[in-house]
């Protein structure tokens, strides 16, 4: 469960498109197909123009991958976002079925994502597809290169199915990148040659341009050969959100219409919000009582809805924000709100909850619990609120009644 959170791209994490990624890596070196980015079908079209051809590709640019692989939701059985093209007239109607539509794929949920902007891309002729990644490896603490013979596939299949062949090599942060570890990584993919040579200077240069920007992860997904050079074909990079004011030419890459809007909502408000697959939506202080108040929600049978932290000072219209956040998910149905009081007052809490709840029309069952300080207060207000508002009276027993208010609520649908 904790996978979902911890590779949550949007709360720790920016992400870009591949067309903005490429460019980044070209500005280090590395080899990548020549494209242009397309905000019409026209200027798709016109992007044929300034490719050599006589194929091109028609990438849809959204953030989530698997789209080659993936459909439109107005043609469920036709092709998927990346499109190999013979002529101009090819590119224009590989466009049109992209600009607008809505994509799914395996990483979009079945909801999608609308598709606004394409990357045209000169068609390569691909010798191999292979597997390659840098990301910061949380086991050893350092960055670590990832690569596979298996390119082109879903990695986490690969993982599961054939670990063995999957390589990875970590970078002591003190002496960084040498070119032993780029041929250690060109030999374990079988390459020889020529291709060892260029492969050494992607790989030292891919990693360049991940310390230099401070990403977090970059994923070449194909990374291919052709003609003895190797290039990236896919790419996906994600960006440290804290090392952001270092990089403002990074930070102009984001696209907000990509991201989740209750995600800027809460980080204008400075909560910490990821959502989940779950029903139960938590409000919780602190990022140790939320992890543990997801725990003991599954212990019981349920599962959470998001993991939302609205921190230690926060005020009447934080929670509110906050509350309201948690009902416009529409899976949610039921609510656990557990707050210590520490610094966070009960009854500021209990304030925000009520106020919320009159105004977003209330319609799941609510349990409450509060400790600590001004619990009494807190308690009260609620009790005198007038809401339908289940108190409990420790973790244990809130995460009981959650569970079970919302069984009735299945039964009940
Ligand atoms: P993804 O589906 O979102 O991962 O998008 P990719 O950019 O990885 O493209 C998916 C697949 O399309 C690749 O694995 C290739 O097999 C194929 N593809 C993409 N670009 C080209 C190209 O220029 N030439 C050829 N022959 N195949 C391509
Ligand atoms: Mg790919």
């Amino acid at each position: 469960m904790y996978k979902n959170f911890i590779e949550h791209k949007g709360i720790i994490d920016m992400n870009i498109h591949e067309y903005q990624a490429k460019a980044l890596l070209e500005r280090f070196g590395v080899a990548v197909p020549k494209g242009i980015a397309a905000m019409s079908v026209d200027e798709a079209v016109a992007a044929v123009d300034e490719l050599p051809g006589p194929l091109y590709v028609v990438k849809a640019q959204i953030h989530a991958g698997g789209r080659g692989a993936g459909h439109f939701t107005d043609n469920p059985t036709g092709k998927g976002g990346v499109r190999l093209c013979k002529s101009a007239e090819d590119v224009k109607a590989a466009a049109e079925a992209m600009v607008g539509k809505v994509l799914v794929t395996k990483q979009t949920g079945p909801e999608g994502k609308e598709v606004q902007r394409l990357y045209v891309t000169d068609g390569v002729d691909i010798e191999k597809e292979y597997y390659c990644s840098v990301l910061l490896d949380r086991e050893t603490g350092r960055v670590t290169f990832m690569v596979s013979t298996e390119g082109g596939m879903d990695i986490e299949e690969v993982a599961e199915k054939t670990p063995e062949k999957i390589v990875k090599t970590s970078i002591d942060p003190a002496t960084g990148m040498s070119g032993f570890h780029a041929r250690k990584l060109a030999f374990a993919l079988g390459l020889s040659g020529n291709a060892v040579k260029s492969a050494v200077k992607f790989f030292m240069n891919l990693y360049k341009c991940f310390i230099e920007l401070d990403a977090s992860i970059v994923e070449i997904n194909p990374m291919i050969l052709v003609n003895d050079e190797v290039m990236a074909l896919d790419a996906k990079m994600n960006f440290d959100e804290n090392a952001l004011f270092r990089h403002a030419d990074v930070a102009a890459l984001r696209d907000e219409t990509e991201e989740d809007p209750n995600e800027k909502i809460a980080k204008d408000w400075e909560l910490s919000y990821v959502r989940l697959d779950g029903n139960i939506g938590c409000m919780v202080n602190g990022a140790g009582l939320a992890m543990s108040t997801m725990d003991i929600i599954k212990l019981y049978g349920g599962e959470p809805a998001n993991f939302l932290d609205v921190g230690g000072g926060a005020t009447k219209e934080r929670v509110t924000t906050a509350f309201k956040i948690i009902l416009s998910d529409p899976n949610v149905e039921g609510i656990l709100v557990n707050i210590f009081g520490g610094i966070m007052r009960c009854d500021v809490i209990a304030e925000g909850v009520i106020a919320a709840a009159k105004e977003v029309n209330l319609n799941v069952p609510l349990v409450v619990r509060l400790e600590g300080t001004n619990v009494e207060q807190g308690k009260k207000l609620i009790a005198e609120s007038g809401l339908d508002v289940i108190s409990a009276n420790d973790l244990d027993d809130a995460a009981r009644k959650v569970v079970d208010a919302t069984k009735g609520a299945n039964k009940a649908a």
